[in-house]
């Protein structure tokens, strides 16, 4: 019996040549030829105002959080039920991160909850938009309106990812925020190795990120011939993704539509599959009609963490890698004595229950059918 990994990386075929190609060019460095395909387009596809290719995601959220100017006595309101990379750039400003509890049945951040945590001090509001499933952005846009406080989605995991407005319009996330953050590392949708992208949708932040991407100076002003000279202007980093880093992500990119329709297949067949089951003893992901989502992961939550510890049993005997993930940030070995705030039920809920299945762009339905036979769901 083939085992089934927990992920797979898929390789388009294409990376060693638009790779060979930079080393051809001799321009390796970053905001090469490459960077600039790869950031035209995701501008021209999902309209973000001003998008840089970063090292990481976690790199575009450094630039967010140095952006929005938090700092000590700011306050961030972020979900307890992310990555580490959600709040930690914030910390590393110096503020004060306020998290936010997950809705009952569904692990982003209910924004019916968000206003009680707003207070004079809050700056900002960070979104993760969960398995590519949009969070409630006309609600969350209506409270940072009302209270003047920047918008940054961590798409990480929302590449391709759609949200249906109350107006009617159809928008991408990481087009909605202030700001964005998408990751291409090699457990997303598109990968690049490490990888990111910041998208900067509010205009008044797009001459500050590009000074930030470039180590507080503005060079990428004098390669454009807008300044003569370029010099030291501010604070940053060296946040740019290598030119190599973005030949491979190229490559991905040419078959953005294919791995896209078969992750959405897979997530699709998952859901069939499961829900077909009698007496089903596991939640499904609950999809808001608002939300649109990429085939990014397909995950079951149990009824009890012994519960989920049976399935992952379960699931091994059959030779089925699953994987479970993200301990509430509030309650982690970092942050848990500095936590002051209220119970997040539905964050710990989701830490102790939630397991992800196998989604990779090779699986085949008969590997569903299989994961969905072999996991005992309905016991
Ligand atoms: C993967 C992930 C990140 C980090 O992305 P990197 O590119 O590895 O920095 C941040 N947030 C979420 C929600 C993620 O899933």
């Amino acid at each position: 019996m083939n085992t089934i990994p927990f992920n797979k990386t898929y390789y388009t075929g294409e990376e060693i040549d638009f790779i060979s190609e930079t080393l051809k060019i001799g321009k390796t460095s970053g905001n090469g030829k490459f960077s600039k395909l790869c950031q035209e387009f995701f501008e021209k596809k999902y309209g973000f105002g001003k998008t840089l290719l970063t090292t990481s995601c976690t790199d575009a959220l450094e630039i967010c959080a140095m952006l929005a100017e938090v700092g000590p006595g700011d306050e961030v309101i972020i979900p307890s039920y992310t990555f580490v990379s959600s709040a930690l750039p914030f910390i590393r400003q110096g503020a004060t991160v306020v998290f936010a509890d997950s809705y009952d049945h569904n692990p982003n951040i209910d924004a019916d909850k968000i206003e009680e945590l707003i207070t004079e001090k809050t700056k900002a509001i960070v979104v993760v938009h969960y398995a590519g499933i949009a969070c409630n952005m006309d609600k969350v846009m209506e409270i940072a309106n009302k209270h003047g406080l920047v918008v940054i989605e961590d798409a990480a995991q929302a590449i391709d990812s759609y949200y249906s407005s109350k107006n009617g319009s159809r928008k991408p996330l990481g087009s909605i925020g202030h700001l964005a953050a998408f990751s291409f590392h090699e457990t997303k949708n598109i990968v690049s190795g490490e990888g990111g992208l910041l998208a900067v949708n509010d205009e008044k932040y797009f001459r500050r990120s590009e000074i930030l991407w470039e180590k507080g100076t503005n060079r990428a002003e004098f390669f454009r011939g807008a300044v003569n000279k370029y010099g030291w202007v501010d604070t940053g980093s060296s946040f740019l993704a290598s030119d190599v880093t973005a030949a491979y992500l190229w490559a991905q990119l040419q078959k953005l539509d294919e791995i896209q329709q078969k992750r959405k297949e897979i997530w699709e067949a998952y859901d069939k599959e499961l829900r077909s089951l009698e007496n089903l003893q596991v939640e499904l992901p609950e999809l808001p009609d608002y939300a649109m989502q990429n085939g990014h992961l397909y995950y079951i939550v149990a009824k009890s963490l012994e519960h989920r510890t049976d399935i992952i049993n379960r699931l091994k005997e059959a030779g089925i890698s699953s994987a479970f993930h993200y301990l509430s940030l509030h309650k982690s070995e970092f942050y848990k004595d500095k936590y002051r705030g209220a119970d997040l039920h539905n964050a710990d809920k989701f830490t102790d229950c939630l397991l992800r299945l196998p989604l990779f762009y090779e699986m085949t339905m008969e590997d569903v059918k299989r994961i969905v036979s072999s996991g005992g769901f309905n016991k």
